[in-house]
C-alpha cells in the first residue's frame, strides 16, 4: 500500500440530503486526517442506495489514497454501504462468526434475543480488517483496494468518534506520512475582515517563506473576525510552536483586537479575566432576552461571577425591576444610551456585582424608525467610578442582532477589563 497523502470523504444516509439534517461526521473525520497529515481533497453526501454509495466510492478512490465512508453500516435493508463496498472491491460478503457472537452477546446482556437481522452487520467483505465498536453493534472495515484504501465506519458520531481514533493511533498512523498539520483560529473583534486583513498582510508574507510555513485564511464570522492558521511539521510540537509563535505575532499587530489565541469563545475570555480579578458581573437585559446571560453562564465555573440577570423587555418591567424612571425612558426612548445606562447601573447597584451590563435595542424585523432603525442596540457597562456606553447598528436577521449585541456587550465588558 502506497503512503496516505489524500482522503476522500463519504457521507453515507438519505436523512442527510433533506433540510433536516446536516453531515457532520466529516468535520471528525478531516479533524483526524489533518492531524496525520492527510488533506481531505473531496467530500461526497449520497443517500441509502447501492449504486449511488459504489459510484461515489469509486469517485473517492479515483481521487485520494483513502477513501473514509460513515454511515449506512446498521442492520437494516436501508444500510448498503457494506454491499457497495462489495462490489466496488470486488469480493464476496462473508459472515465473520466472531461479529455475530460478539453481537449477540450484547443484546443477551441486556436481556434480549438478537433479532436475525443483525447478521447483517457480521458481513465482511473478504479481507477486510475488522475495527472494533465498542459503543454500538456495527464494527467498522478496513480494506485494502489495490494500493488504496476503504474505510467503513458507523454513521452515530459517538460511535464513530471512538474508532476513528482508534484507527489514527494504529493503522491509519503506519500509513500515514509521518507529517502534522495543526491548526489554530485566532479571534479578533473590533476590526472589519479587510482591515485586519491589510494589516496581516506583512506577516503572511514572513510565514509563506520561514522553515514551518504557516498558512493563514480570514473568515467573517458574525460579530467577529477568525484567523484560521495552519502548519505542517515533522512533529506536533514543531506545529504547535510555529502556530504559537504566529499567533503572537497576530497579537503584535492587532494588540487588544485578539480576545483569543486558542479559539476561545469570547464567553470563555470574559470569564477568565472576570475569575483572575475575582470580580462580579450582573446583567439586565432587553432586546437579548437573555442571550447574553446565557452565554456568560455556557462557561463551567460562571457561578463564581454571575450574581444575578434581569430580562426587562417591557418599559414597566425596567421601571419595577430596576427602578428607572419612566420620565428617562420617555425622554429618550427605552432603546437609547441614558436607558442602557440607567439598566447598567441600576442593576450593579441592585445586585453588588462589581460590574453592571444593560442591553436595549431593536431586533426587528418590525419596531425600527428613520432614527433608529431595526438592528440599533444600546449598550453600557457600568463598573467602579466608570460606565460605558455605545450605540451600535447591527445588520442582519432578529437572530443575527441579539447575537451581535450579546458579542458587543461581551466585547466591551472585556475591553473595560483590560483598562486604558
Ligand atoms: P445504525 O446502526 O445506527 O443504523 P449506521 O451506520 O447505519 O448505524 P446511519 O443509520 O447511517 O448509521 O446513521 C445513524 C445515525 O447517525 C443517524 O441518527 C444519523 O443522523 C447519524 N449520522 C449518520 N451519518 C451522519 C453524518 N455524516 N453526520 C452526522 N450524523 C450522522
Ligand atoms: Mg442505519
Amino acid at each position: 500500500v502506497r503512503r496516505i497523502r489524500t482522503a476522500a470523504i463519504v457521507a453515507v444516509g438519505s436523512e442527510l440530503l433533506t433540510p433536516t439534517r446536516m453531515d457532520t461526521n466529516s468535520l471528525l473525520v478531516t479533524g483526524r486526517l489533518n492531524a496525520l497529515g492527510v488533506d481531505v481533497v473531496h467530500k461526497a453526501v449520497v443517500g441509502d442506495e447501492v449504486s449511488a454509495v459504489a459510484l461515489a466510492m469509486r469517485e473517492g478512490l479515483a481521487r485520494a489514497d483513502l477513501v473514509v465512508c460513515s454511515g449506512g453500516l446498521g442492520p437494516t435493508t436501508d444500510d448498503v454501504t457494506r454491499e457497495a463496498a462489495a462490489d466496488v472491491v470486488a469480493r464476496p460478503l462473508q459472515e465473520d462468526p466472531a461479529i455475530t457472537a460478539r453481537i449477540r452477546e450484547r443484546f443477551t446482556r441486556r436481556g434480549m434475543e438478537m433479532p436475525e437481522s443483525n447478521r447483517r452487520q457480521a458481513m465482511v467483505p473478504a479481507g477486510g480488517i475488522i475495527v472494533p465498536n465498542e459503543v454500538g453493534t456495527a464494527p467498522g472495515i478496513w480494506l485494502t483496494v489495490d494500493d488504496r484504501v476503504l474505510l467503513l465506519l458507523p454513521g452515530p458520531p459517538r460511535e464513530l468518534e471512538p474508532m476513528l481514533a482508534a484507527v489514527a493511533a494504529g493503522l491509519l498512523r503506519e500509513r500515514a506520512e509521518g507529517i502534522v498539520l495543526k491548526r489554530r483560529v485566532v479571534r479578533i473583534t473590533g476590526r472589519t475582515e479587510s482591515h485586519a486583513d491589510q494589516a496581516l498582510q506583512p506577516l503572511y508574507r514572513e510565514w509563506a517563506t520561514q522553515s514551518i510555513p504557516i498558512e493563514a485564511t480570514i473568515l467573517a464570522a458574525m460579530g467577529q473576525i477568525e484567523l484560521h492558521l495552519s502548519a505542517r511539521a515533522a512533529a506536533e510540537p514543531l506545529a504547535d510552536a510555529a502556530l504559537e509563535s504566529a499567533a503572537q505575532r497576530v497579537v503584535g499587530v492587532l494588540a487588544r483586537d485578539v480576545y483569543s489565541v486558542d479559539g476561545a469563545p469570547l464567553e470563555r475570555v470574559v470569564g477568565a479575566e472576570l475569575t483572575r480579578r475575582t470580580l462580579t458581573i450582573a446583567v439586565a437585559e432587553s432586546c437579548t432576552g437573555g442571550l447574553l446571560t446565557s452565554r456568560l453562564t455556557d462557561v463551567p465555573g460562571s457561578s463564581r461571577y454571575v450574581l444575578e440577570a434581569a430580562v426587562v423587555y417591557d418599559n414597566a418591567a425596567k421601571t419595577s425591576r430596576l427602578g428607572i424612571d419612566p420620565a428617562l425612558i420617555e425622554a429618550h426612548g427605552a432603546v437609547s444610551e441614558p436607558v442602557a445606562r440607567a439598566m447598567a447601573e441600576h442593576m450593579r447597584q441592585l445586585s453588588g456585582a462589581d460590574l453592571g451590563v444593560g442591553i436595549t435595542g431593536i431586533a426587528g424585523p418590525d419596531g425600527g424608525s428613520e432614527e433608529k432603525p431595526v438592528g440599533t442596540v444600546a449598550v453600557a457597562v457600568a463598573a467602579m467610578g466608570e460606565t460605558r456606553v455605545r450605540t451600535f447598528r447591527f445588520v442582519g436577521d432578529r437572530l443575527m442582532v441579539k447575537f451581535q449585541a450579546s458579542q458587543a456587550a461581551l466585547d466591551m465588558v472585556r475591553r473595560l477589563l483590560l483598562g486604558p
